[in-house]
């Protein structure tokens, strides 16, 4: 007999209820379907494969991309009387034979493994004549290549489907918009999956994005009003994470550094103290985070531009998943852009993903520029349609002053529309700003009516007035396509005037300000 899902969640883990999906999640999974899990960080998704691995019969594999991440679930799931253990390249080789043993005597209920280890075709070999109860993939955007945690090794799980073909699959990650799925439920080859797709919404987290002016001032500034809590600063650079932690030291906070270049003792010192200790403020690269369970972080803060909105969901996510009130705050300059953009065009990638990459950085700009509510902006990007206003957003609390740019808009949509929907954010700008190159006269362009129509706007604001009708949705990027521009269905109200578009005042000055030279 089966022990009932609700009980092994009552009995052994604890917990008197179910949250949000993962009742029905389990129910799929113990039924033997591939399931397709889409929840936020924090949301719950452990137990969605740990209750059916328990509840079916054999052991559950569990991939997962980080040693760090195995060990903590590993030991967390142990003190509840779990038998869990994790292979990876931290055994010993006793370890790894006791290890052996255990399996073969079907002593172990959870597995967790590393990709790259699991797809070795003697452990491979091994495993597919065990019982697997189910195997859960976790991280599992890892496998996309646009993603900013793109794993190779990733790319060979789909083997598995040959290999334990009754055996259920159950994918899950925190970041996926509708594409990402697709490809995810693609390069996996899971089977008809079930998807479950949460609300990206985290109510209890504030938004706020500044404008840089000095950043040094502007974050001790917003320290100082949350001397008692926890947080982490989130810097690009190694370099920029030791010179922004010495600085906080010595103006009384207790700030710690974090990057994959420092020792790995003091890592991991940092890290115990940051768990362990009250109001400890980690200054950080991205290297941080990535399955970091401390309930109690009250704030994250950038003071450099993340890669994507992708990136900054997950990296904020990390605040408040107690559910308590916490804040994602950051600041962010032009000059931030030009080197990310740098850091991208000097990369060894393919011109396609470069493309990509553009373009995620743009639509995280247009989303720092939005007028209207940043978490409605921010679902929208994830494809959930919200209107209302949250009223917990800087945005939302203390409107920007605007201008109406509907009119522009307009202009650079019929540009759109002239060209034949085919060409990306440069060319469509020559052309509205009336630039007589070679590919425009090739394809005749000068003589389009928008030709030059938008000649008396900088360059500059017709790209934040692109990234607003591109983070609105009124405009999309074909990546397939060289980024070429299009219109979608939400472009119609626009272009007939039944629709306006704000962009923020300050941004315009700023431009104008620059000393911008009309051609
Ligand atoms: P995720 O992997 O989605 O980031 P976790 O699985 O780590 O989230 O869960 C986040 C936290 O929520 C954990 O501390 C976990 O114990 C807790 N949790 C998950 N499900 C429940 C539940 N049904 N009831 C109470 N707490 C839960
Ligand atoms: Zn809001």
């Amino acid at each position: 007999m089966q022990e009932p899902p609700l009980h092994i969640l009552n009995n052994i883990f604890g917990y008197s209820e179910f949250r949000g999906q993962q009742e029905e999640i389990v129910g799929s999974a113990i039924n033997g379907e591939d399931c397709l899990v889409i929840m936020p960080t924090g949301g719950g998704k452990s137990l969605c494969y740990q209750i059916p691995a328990l509840a079916r019969k054999g052991m559950g594999i569990v991939v997962s991309p980080l040693i760090a991440l195995m060990e903590d679930q590993v030991t967390t799931l142990q003190q509840l009387g779990i038998n869990a253990a994790y292979l990876n390249s931290t055994l010993t080789r006793e370890e790894k034979s006791n290890l052996a043993q255990a399996i073969n005597h079907g002593d172990i209920d959870i597995l967790y493994i590393a990709p790259e280890r699991l797809l070795q075709s003697n452990t491979l070999n091994w495993l597919s004549t065990k019982d697997i109860s189910l195997i859960a993939i976790d991280e599992a955007h890892c496998v996309s290549q646009w993603g900013h945690d793109f794993r190779a090794d990733y790319l060979g799980l789909h083997q598995l489907k040959e290999v334990f073909p009754n055996t259920p699959r159950i994918a899950l990650t925190a970041t996926a918009n509708q594409e990402h799925q697709n490809e995810i439920v693609d390069r996996l080859e899971l089977s008809a999956p079930k998807r479950f797709v949460s609300s990206f919404d985290r109510p209890n987290i504030h938004y706020s994005v500044q404008p840089k002016k000095n950043a040094r001032t502007q974050l001790i500034q917003f320290l100082k009003a949350r001397r008692q809590q926890a947080g982490i600063v989130y810097c690009l650079s190694r370099k920029k994470v030791e010179s922004t932690a010495e600085w906080l030291r010595k103006q009384g906070i207790n700030a710690l550094p974090y990057h994959a270049g420092l020792d790995t003792s003091i890592r991991a010192d940092n890290l115990k103290v940051f768990l362990q200790e009250d109001a400890v403020v980690m200054v950080a690269t991205i290297a941080f985070g990535m399955g970091i369970d401390k309930p109690d972080v009250r704030f994250v803060c950038h003071l450099d531009l993340p890669k994507s909105i992708e990136a900054y969901y997950q990296e904020t996510g990390r605040a408040g998943r107690d559910g308590n009130p916490a804040d994602a705050w950051m600041v962010y300059g032009l000059n931030d852009v030009v080197q990310l953009r740098q850091m991208v065009d000097q990369s060894n990638a393919s011109e396609e993903h470069k493309r990509n990459e553009r373009s995620k950085l743009d639509s995280l700009l247009g989303w720092c520029e939005v007028t209207n509510c940043r978490r409605t902006a921010l679902l929208n990007y994830f494809g959930e349609s919200v209107e209302a206003n949250c009223g917990n957003c800087d945005t939302c609390t203390t409107p920007p002053p605007k201008w109406d740019a509907t009119e522009p808009a307009q202009k650079l949509m019929s540009n759109i529309v002239r060209t034949g929907q085919r060409f990306g954010v440069v060319y469509n700008l020559e052309v509205l700003r009336g630039k007589k190159t070679d590919k425009v006269l090739q394809y005749g362009h000068e003589k389009l009516s928008t030709f030059g129509i938008g000649k008396d706007v900088p360059e500059d604001t017709w790209r934040s007035i692109l990234r607003q009708l591109i983070v609105q949705g009124f405009i999309s990027v074909d990546i397939n396509n060289y980024g070429a521009l299009q219109l979608t269905e939400k472009s119609r109200p626009i272009l007939r005037g039944e629709s306006q578009l704000f962009l923020r005042k300050d941004l315009k000055e700023d431009i104008e300000k620059k000393g911008y030279r009309k051609s």
